[in-house]
């Protein structure tokens, strides 16, 4: 018997072109099955539901590229938390853009891999133009800034510690606002770093006084991590006054602004970020507000030399005679080897919609968000923490205790009708909206609203 041939590869126009056509579809069918921004049912319906339609995982004989993307496409689909649908908004889980979408499945087809130049000649070119722009968006007054491509504000964070304890040695201390992103704790965990000192933020945001008191009194190197875009409360920590402390003190400033970030493509907030250019390093996330598929984050720093601290060598990758004559030299841009081309759907973003077009979503997300607070404060059976800053809004029910309000977040889950997410903040807990959908309607706004309204909670667990 003869074998079949092998499988069309991406390369390979038509065939891929008849087979998204199939992928397309089906996304279109689980979204209708679906019908909302997540499955009803909750986890034992979704797993059960997986199962019986996934059978075997590696059967015998397959059952060829037709069936199985259409099943399975269409099965992921369905069970989707879906980020384009106006009432998923827990978490900064964005819809990607169409545009981005369709880059990143050239990216795919193409496949460079960006860890040598054989590997990835324009696609590296290309990375090091945008880096270079980007890094220059966020460090204007920086003679040399840079950035590297990361898979998000975890591993950027991770590398900025990295950074840090290369320049200052182990006994660096990392202090953070307790409103800081978690990744800062496991990174420090991961590089053998004392754990971060916390400082205590009442009010969500870091105190330049109390932070001050706290660089006094530590011995030895120091990295002050604020953020610019709080995950809980999207909160932007005072960083003029931060960097002042950190420059009276000697202390090194980097801002996680995974989230704050895209407020530099806007004429009407980018006066929020102020003092973001006097940090060593910051984390941006595209892939929260600059509606990229995951992943999409970047590190930049003032100083390309720090970089230099991640410089590696590989005589298959970057051996030293092919860099001096003259085949770039990327292995020492990421921690990673194989390393998607996440450049390329960022690139085609900000060509396609430009500053003003950047700055116009970002603008309508915020707005949107002071809508749903506006709607918040009017009702009479809901109870608003704050004026959002970004696009974050945390409410409850009104004179209802914590296992209430998580009972509801539940309810709506389990009911398929919304995805709300939930905050810690003034020691209570609340419902938590993320805003990042830019088509989102006050109408939509207004239904989630009486969702929550309206929603009975969930028995708490019985305890036993
Ligand atoms: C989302 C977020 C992170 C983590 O980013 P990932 O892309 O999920 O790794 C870090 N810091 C802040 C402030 C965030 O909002």
């Amino acid at each position: 018997m003869r074998a079949a041939p092998p499988p069309p590869l991406a390369a390979h126009p038509t065939p891929l072109s008849r087979l998204l056509g199939i992928a397309l579809d089906a996304l279109r069918t689980g979204a209708e099955e679906r019908g909302g921004p997540l499955p009803a049912g909750g986890p034992e319906a979704v797993t059960a539901r997986v199962r019986a339609a996934l059978g075997e995982v590696l059967p015998g004989t397959g059952t060829g590229p037709d069936e199985a993307l259409r099943t399975l496409v269409h099965l992921v689909a369905a069970g989707a938390a879906d980020p384009a649908h106006p009432l998923c908004a827990a978490h900064l889980h964005t819809p990607p853009l169409a545009l981005a979408a369709a880059a990143d499945l050239a990216a795919a087809a193409l496949n460079p891999s960006m860890d040598s130049w054989d590997q990835a000649p324009a696609a590296s070119a290309l990375e090091a133009e945008v880096t270079a722009a980007l890094a220059a968006e966020v460090h204007p007054t920086a003679d040399r800034p840079d950035a590297l491509v990361t898979t998000g504000g975890t591993e950027s964070n991770q590398l900025a510690l990295l950074l840090a304890r290369e320049r200052h040695g182990p006994r660096l201390t990392t202090v953070t606002g307790a409103n800081a992103h978690h990744s800062f704790r496991r990174a420090a965990w991961l590089l053998g770093l004392p754990e971060p000192v916390a400082v205590p933020t009442p009010r969500g945001l870091l105190d330049p006084e109390a932070t001050a008191r706290v660089l006094a009194g530590l011995d030895g190197p120091v990295l002050l991590a604020a953020t610019a875009g709080t995950t809980d409360e999207g909160l932007i920590d005072p960083l003029p006054a931060l960097a002042d402390a950190c420059a009276a003190h000697g202390a090194d400033l980097h801002v996680d602004a995974a989230y704050g970030g895209p407020l530099l493509f806007s004429d009407a907030h980018r006066h929020l970020l102020d003092g973001l250019d006097r940090a060593r390093t910051v984390t941006l996330d595209l892939h929260k507000l600059g509606w990229q598929p995951v992943a999409a984050g970047l590190l930049t720093v003032r100083e390309a030399t720090d970089l230099a601290a991640l410089a590696h060598t590989a005589d298959y990758l970057n051996a030293g005679d092919d860099t001096e004559a003259g085949l770039p030299d990327l292995l020492g841009r990421s921690l990673r080897t194989t390393r998607r081309p996440d450049v390329l759907k960022a690139a085609v973003t900000l060509r396609a919609l430009g500053r003003t077009g950047l700055g116009a979503l970002v603008d309508l997300c915020l707005e949107r968000a002071r809508d749903l607070a506006d709607l918040v404060e009017k009702s009479p059976e809901l109870e608003l923490r704050d004026r959002p800053v970004l696009t974050t809004v945390l409410f409850r029910p009104a004179g209802a205790d914590d296992a209430a309000v998580a009972g509801v977040r539940r309810r709506l889950l389990a009911d398929g009708r919304a995805v709300l997410g939930r905050a810690r903040a003034d020691g209570r807990l609340w419902l938590k909206a993320t805003l990042l959908n830019p088509h989102t309607t006050l109408d939509d706004l207004a239904r989630l609203v009486t969702l929550v309204e309206t929603a009975r909670p969930t028995a708490p667990a019985a305890r036993p």
